[in-house]
């Protein structure tokens, strides 16, 4: 399959131009014309790209790209990146908040999919708010993410017990507690870890669970497999370089 096609395809399907963002989104290494294997990873870091080249990629898709608006490359480090992937012909592709954002693919629709519950409205730029089915425990929900996404979630308990209106912000949302507050969701799901909001939360009485950067925003990438194989019958994998953060 011609490499033109399918950027052209996510493009128009993440709706690329249309949002935003400090990411540079689309794609962002030409390295290779045909693409027979696509990898979907989270991160454009060399550990993604060396799985990728041992499982004869020649398309990366990921959510954190390698190019950045004000970017400073004073490390040589995404020089080095990109170098290894023009030598090994493995193009990369980028979707960052259109990757959140994204109502059928997102990072953050799965989550709601993840547990049953549907998104309402838009949160916090690219995140929504919505209801669980039935009202919940809060430990019911934790331990299902735990589950799930194979994490490991660090919990606020702020506020209610019984929890039935959530807001997700995949990522890092944690400056989102502020919105949560204002629009009384009964729990604010976000991926890192935020040593500031703390007192916010508290005071706030707002409940908070920290997912993990890096498990919730696998989802979205995960989730263009699928399309991608209908669309193009092409072959793809997932590539897991977790941070652990
Ligand atoms: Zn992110």
């Amino acid at each position: 399959m011609k490499l033109n096609s399918i950027v052209k395809f996510l493009n128009k399907e993440l709706k690329i131009k249309n949002i935003k963002d400090i990411s540079k989104n689309g794609l962002q290494v030409r390295a290779s014309e045909n693409v027979n294997k696509i990898g979907l990873s989270v991160d454009a870091c060399m550990d993604a790209f060396k799985k990728a080249k041992k499982l004869n990629c020649d398309l990366i898709i990921v959510h954190h790209g390698l190019f950045w608006k004000k970017q400073k490359d004073v490390s040589n480090i995404t020089k080095n990146r990109v170098k290894f992937l023009k030598k090994n012909k493995i193009s990369l592709y980028t979707a960052h908040l259109p990757l959140d954002k994204h109502i059928k693919y997102g990072n953050n629709v799965e989550i709601f999919r993840l547990l049953n519950a549907k998104p309402k409205e838009l949160f916090g730029g690219v995140g929504y708010f919505g209801y669980l089915e039935d009202a919940r425990n809060l430990d019911s929900i934790v331990k299902e993410l735990n589950k799930k996404l194979d994490t490991k979630c660090k919990v606020l308990k702020f506020g209610k017990s019984k929890i039935k209106k959530i807001a997700v912000v995949s990522g890092y949302g944690a400056p989102d507690v502020l919105e949560a507050i204002k629009k009384k969701v009964d729990l604010l799901i976000t991926g890192e870890t935020s040593h500031a909001y703390y007192d916010d939360s508290e005071e706030g009485r707002m409940n908070v669970i920290f997912a993990g950067h890096y498990k919730t925003e696998t989802l979205g990438v995960k989730a263009l497999s699928p399309l991608l194989k209908k669309k193009f019958g092409l072959k793809t994998v997932f590539i897991d370089s977790p941070t652990g953060l």
